[in-house]
This record gives C-alpha cells, structure tokens and sequence, in this order.
C-alpha cells in the first residue's frame, strides 16, 4: 500500500447519502438525488484548498435493492449537478459490499482513502473524511486524518452513538467552515 503523500495535496472525502443528499434508503432513481441545502456553497468554499472526493458504502447492491449501474447513475447525477455549480468531484469510490462479507472497501476501512493518496498525491493526515455516521469520522482518523459529524441525514438519530470529542456541525456548509477555520 503506499503511503500518504506528506508534500501532497489535503483532500476532503465526502459520504453521500445523510451528506450530499438526502439519506432515502435505497435511491435508484437519479430524480431522488437532490443536493442538501448549503451543499453547494459549502463546497465551493473548499474548492481552492482541497481536492474533493466522494467514498459511499452502498449496502443495497449487496442485498439486492439496487444495481451497481443504477448507483453509478445517480452518483453521475449528483456530480453532474456538482460540476453545473463549479464543484469537481475528483473521483468517485464505492463499495458495493454488506459489511458482513468484511470486504477491504467498506467504511470505516481506509482503503479508499490510501487509493486516492496513491492515484492523486494526497495527504491524508492533513485530510477529511465528513458524513452521517460514526464509521464517516473513524474512516479519516484511521489514516490520521480528520473526521468530522453532520447532522443531516441520520446524523441527528446516531449522534449519540459518538466517541467524546467528536467534531459535530450542522451541515457541510458548516464542516466547509470549520475546516477551513482549521487551516
Ligand atoms: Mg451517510
Ligand atoms: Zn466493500
């Protein structure tokens, strides 16, 4: 595995379902995928400073709910809209897995984020992860990174289920503040 790059660029890895959009279970349906509020503006906040990705664990191709091409129709829906606001999505990484099949890809495991330090020179520990879950903050400190808790999505339902010190906000627009406050 090589290893993150100290002289690379920070990145922020973006969870989509509770984070881009809404969490509406199993979204085949493009239509569906419509950008949380401050989305866009938060986003465009970090553009300058930090490459952006998108990592989302997509259960339901597991178990049958979805196909992988209609994950990867609306995850082309969600960068298109993106990329229609000036935002580039540098890449995209699924993982088509139930956790119980305890593949290497599922969040909160780092391949994805040692994936993109190796294909796109980014430094992980100057680096992000954001979602709606506890696994979307252990997926950055695993690398030595930073995780960071939205409220959006199922964030307010498993808020409590978070180590002490957590970094919780409201949305990605705050996270987009907050990381950039951080320097
Ligand atoms: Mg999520
Ligand atoms: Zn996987």
């Amino acid at each position: 595995m090589t290893e993150s790059s100290p002289s690379g660029r920070p990145a922020v890895f973006l969870d989509r379902d509770g984070t881009l959009i809404d969490d509406l279970g199993y979204v085949a349906d493009p239509a569906r995928a419509v950008l949380l509020p401050g989305v866009v503006e938060g986003l465009r906040l970090l553009r300058d400073r930090f490459e952006l990705f998108m990592v989302t664990n997509q259960v339901g191709v597991a178990r049958g709910f979805l196909t992988m091409a209609e994950v990867e129709r609306v995850n082309e829906h969600i960068v298109g809209q993106l990329a229609a606001a000036g935002v580039v999505i540098r890449h995209i990484y699924v993982c088509p897995h139930d956790r119980s099949e305890n593949c290497a890809c599922h969040k909160p495991k780092p391949l994805f984020l040692h994936q993109a330090a190796a294909d796109y020179g980014i430094d992980l520990a100057r680096s992000y992860t954001v979602g709606d879950h506890d696994h979307d903050v252990a997926f950055g400190e695993a690398v030595g990174g930073t995780g960071i808790f939205v409220l959006t999505g199922h964030g307010a339902k498993h808020h409590h289920e978070l180590a002490p010190g957590t970094l919780v906000v409201p949305d990605l627009l705050a996270a987009a503040r907050l990381i950039l406050a951080r320097g």
